[in-house]
């Protein structure tokens, strides 16, 4: 589809053409995979402004860093069998740092496995002066869960302002998603750090991604 297409989903936030147009720009450019960390001592120092992906495991957190970036593989170039486990950091036009954070609420994940997940995230959290918000991916058939409100409690703790992006719009109706953000919204509404409004996208249909590649471009000039 055309990124300047209006998106099929209703009650996206109002983003002029010419936000959409910046938007479009800014992810159309360079993006390179700088380096993966699996552990504390291997994050990268900061540098640039950064935003994060994050997300429960299915939740079509590599469909949506692809389909933001309009490759079909960017999320897939640094699969390996840790990969799951680290944070990856991609440069996009040497200006912002994307960071696509390691899946979690894995049902049968071992214990030691979830400790070195939430340390490594932990960390990764509290020490990133230049992260300016984390994206927190809900599929939108199923709203928030136990694990998610896990992360956001943790956000909430570290003060790092997060936004929830539904994902997988498509499979629902248009009504049940109008539900699901509703109920979203309303439970935010008590998360200090969590932003009021709740983005949907489709990476299948490439429905809301005008809207979050705008999003984020904003980011930048805040
Ligand atoms: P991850 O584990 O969070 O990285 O999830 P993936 O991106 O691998 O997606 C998990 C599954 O959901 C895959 O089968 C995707 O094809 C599917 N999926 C992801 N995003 C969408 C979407 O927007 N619409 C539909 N219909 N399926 C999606």
């Amino acid at each position: 589809m055309s990124e300047e297409k209006r998106s099929a989903i209703p009650g996206l936030p109002d983003i002029d053409d010419a936000a959409r147009e910046i938007g479009r720009k800014f992810f159309a450019g360079p993006c390179e995979f700088v380096a993966g960390a699996a552990s504390e001592e291997s994050l990268i120092p900061v540098s640039l402004p950064e935003i994060a992906i994050a997300g429960r495991s299915n939740v079509g957190k590599s469909s949506l860093v692809n389909a933001l970036t309009g490759r079909k593989t960017l999320a897939r170039t640094s699969s390996n069998p840790g990969h799951t486990q680290q944070l990856n950091f991609f440069a996009l036009n040497e200006r912002l740092m994307l960071v696509d954070m390691p899946g979690y609420g894995f049902a049968k994940a071992p214990k030691e496995k979830v400790e070195t997940w939430t340390a490594l995230i932990r960390t990764y959290l509290s020490g990133r002066p230049t992260l300016r918000r984390v994206f927190l991916l809900i599929d939108s058939r199923h709203g928030i869960k136990t694990p998610d409100r896990e992360i956001m409690k943790m956000l909430d703790t570290t003060a790092v302002p997060y936004q929830v992006v539904l994902t997988k719009a498509d499979k629902i109706s248009i009504p049940a998603l109008a539900a699901v953000r509703t109920k979203t919204e309303s439970e935010l509404s008590s998360h200090p750090a969590a932003f009021p409004i709740v983005l949907a996208t489709s990476s299948e249909k490439g429905d809301g991604m005008a809207e979050l590649r705008a999003t984020i471009a904003a980011l930048l000039r805040d």
